[in-house]
């Protein structure tokens, strides 16, 4: 290592140290502090088998039985056993000190809060959603508790009890700060809920228009999400169902369920699985039908928290699943892209989240909440996708159309397509008594050259003269190919003696062609057929037919040669 390097690492390791010593003499948390997270501060206990009593958990802290938390939220897993949590604030003035202290977490069964001063219990109340939802002390999704902290210092001791997440990003400060960032909250979940409902009601009216499994699945999907989160934040609990706090517990798996077996359905059906890994789709068939029925199974026994767990078990393990199938389904289906890249963004949120909850990333609103803006991003992404795979059957339907009306070898149309055009330009033709001729082509003895150079060249040659046909008709003329080495040309407003001209031309710029086959430069010839309209009343078919038969006597007269009726 160079000089310069070592010298720059040892002052980085100063400054740190200072930082770190600096930190450790003002690590007290004061009523001067703003609303923050009180992590640094904490100090944890798991209980035992039997459950304390607060002189117990108080004794337990003095004889140093808890450890510090050392980050910004402390998390415990699923199926946790109860945690105590305590932490001190000193109050510095002269007077007690309001302030706030909320677990900004909504499902905690029960979040039990004790202020000691002076060796006593001054204040304790019990919060949890195993309590009903007016029994809270502030009417809010998360467990607030407000206290006049007394001059001098308090100690703050917590208990914890829920078969869910133990996940505690606790706070405290000034209620001001507080209110703020209600409001920011706020605001940022109207943004939420409004991208995720016009989201879903645009594809709602999409599935109803176009009757596509894939959109229905995808609005179960974005309609799960906003219940899965209504859920998880405590807004469900607030405005939907403060009543019910049986629902409040059971609506965690089931959303998530939803959530989770929508998702699948949705990529099954936007990735064509069934057909791509009909293999890789039965055996997720059954393993979704298996995990329905234990999750019925967990609801009947009562077993919440192994239905949490198999729940977001089987969702984790489902976004990495789906994010593979994605990329495996790239090959075949090119929108696919989109659903990898939606899916990414909606993965890298919740490990944003998952790595902010395990304190690997430190704590801030947009990391904690990073799997709803992941889930944002991923919803408009998918929406586009969906868009997208709409336009790519769309376009392919117009090729299809083209392709049904058209020749792909030469691109012009074929005979379908001339059919079609044609009906209506004689009819035209007819009403206003207009002249119109048809001119067949024929290319001479081509079979010849079939056989001499083989397929590939007698289809340049086609290729060519069908070339050459484009460069001598005018614009409002109509060509097709007829057969294999057949063309015909339809002329509006030109009668049979202009046609008989331009069939002439076009003989001789034929004739005069080289055509290069394989090594050889070779010459062609057609014979050409012409019929001009006689009277009001003959069809298409008899003016082909007209023509067909003169082309045929070019034919007989030697080939290389325009043969066209009588016409005065
Ligand atoms: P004639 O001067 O009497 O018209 O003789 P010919 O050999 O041109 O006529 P014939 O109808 O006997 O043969 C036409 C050949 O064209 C037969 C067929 O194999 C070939 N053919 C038809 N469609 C295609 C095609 O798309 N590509 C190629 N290379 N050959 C084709
Ligand atoms: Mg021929
Ligand atoms: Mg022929």
């Amino acid at each position: 290592m160079p000089k310069r390097t070592k010298i720059l690492f040892a002052l980085i390791f100063t400054a740190l140290a200072l930082v770190n010593m600096a930190k450790a003499d003002t690590n007290i948390l004061t009523t001067n502090n703003s609303y923050s997270s009180i992590g640094e501060y904490t100090f944890t206990r798991l209980e035992a088998a039997q459950p304390l009593s607060i002189e117990q958990a108080r004794m337990a802290f003095i004889e140093g039985k808890f450890s510090t938390l050392n980050k910004s939220i402390a998390s415990f897993g699923i199926g946790s056993r109860p945690v105590w949590l305590t932490f001190g604030v000193e109050n510095n003035l002269d007077r007690p000190a309001p302030r706030r202290l909320a677990i900004e977490n909504s499902w905690l069964d029960k979040a039990d809060v004790y202020v000691i001063h002076e060796g006593q219990v001054v204040a304790q109340q019990q919060m949890g959603d195993s309590y009903p939802f007016n029994a809270r002390p502030v009417d809010h999704r998360f467990f607030v508790f407000d206290h006049d902290y007394a001059k001098g210092l308090s100690q703050v001791f917590i208990r914890s009890e829920t078969p869910d997440p133990m996940m505690l990003p606790i706070f405290f400060g000034y209620q001001n700060d507080y209110d703020y960032r209600d409001v920011f909250n706020g605001y940022s979940y109207g943004l939420l809920y409004g991208i995720i409902l016009a989201l879903l009601l645009y594809n709602t009216i999409l599935y109803l228009r176009l009757r596509l499994a894939r959109y229905l699945f995808y609005v179960v999907y974005l309609a799960a999400f906003i219940m899965t989160n209504l859920t998880y934040t405590g807004h469900g609990y607030s405005f939907f169902w403060p009543e019910n706090n049986y629902w409040q517990h059971w609506a965690h798996p089931f959303f998530i369920s939803v959530f989770g077996l929508a998702g699948i359905a949705f990529a099954f059906s936007f990735l064509k699985t069934r057909q791509l890994f009909p293999g890789v789709f039965k055996n997720v068939i059954w393993l979704c039908i298996a995990f329905c029925f234990s999750e019925i199974l967990f609801f009947q026994m009562e077993m919440q928290t192994l239905a949490v767990a198999v729940s977001i078990g089987f969702i984790i393990f489902f976004t990495i699943f789906v994010l593979i199938l994605a990329v495996y389904s790239v090959r075949q289906i090119q929108e696919a892209v989109y659903f990898v890249v939606a899916a990414t963004a909606g993965l890298t949120g919740s490990l944003v989240t998952a790595l902010t909850v395990w304190g690997l990333v430190p704590y801030y609103e947009w990391t904690y909440r990073a799997t709803e803006i992941g889930l944002a991003i991923e919803a408009i992404l998918l929406s586009i996708a969906l868009t997208e795979q709409f336009r790519l059957v769309q376009n392919q339907k117009v090729y299809a159309e083209k392709m049904a009306r058209h020749d792909p070898l030469t691109n012009l149309l074929n005979r379908r397509g001339f059919d079609e055009i044609v009906a209506h330009l004689l009819s035209n033709a007819q009403r206003h008594k207009h002249p119109l001729a048809i001119i067949i082509l024929d290319i001479d003895n081509f079979k010849m050259i079939n056989d001499r150079y083989g397929h590939d060249a007698g289809d340049s040659v086609i290729k060519r003269v069908s070339e050459t046909i484009q460069e001598v008709i005018r614009l409002g003329d109509i060509s097709a190919r007829w057969g294999g080495e057949e063309f015909v040309l339809l002329l509006p407003e030109t009668n049979a003696e202009q046609a008989m001209q331009l069939a002439e031309r076009l003989r001789q710029k034929i004739a005069n062609l080289k055509v290069q086959v394989l090594t050889e430069t070779i010459s062609i010839t057609v014979s050409l057929g012409v019929a001009g309209k006689k009277d009001e009343n003959s069809s298409i078919d008899e003016l082909i037919k007209k023509a067909d038969d003169l082309m045929y006597q070019a034919k007989d007269a030697g080939r290389n040669m325009v043969c066209a009726e009588q016409f005065s």
